[in-house]
């Protein structure tokens, strides 16, 4: 898994997360799963959305390059 694939699951489990846990206004326990889900997003973010010359963590870094070793991330 690249990068651009870890940012695109994180932000859909964190959307998915919160659309479930505002649906626990009609079944509470939509509120856990919900939270659970949009916290399992710091899972593919952690593990993959990383610069592969430096290995430090990308953040919400979408641009072609590392903001810490300002090589190219394609
Ligand atoms: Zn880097």
């Amino acid at each position: 898994m690249n990068h651009k694939k870890a940012q695109i699951l994180r932000d859909t489990l964190m959307l998915i997360g919160f659309v479930t846990m505002f649906a626990g206004y009609f079944w509470d326990p939509l509120v856990i799963i919900g939270f659970i889900i949009a916290l399992s997003c710091l899972i593919p973010d952690y593990l993959y959305n990383r610069c592969p010359h430096c290995g430090k963590r990308l953040g919400r870094n979408a641009g072609k390059f590392c903001q810490h070793c300002g090589k190219e991330i394609d």
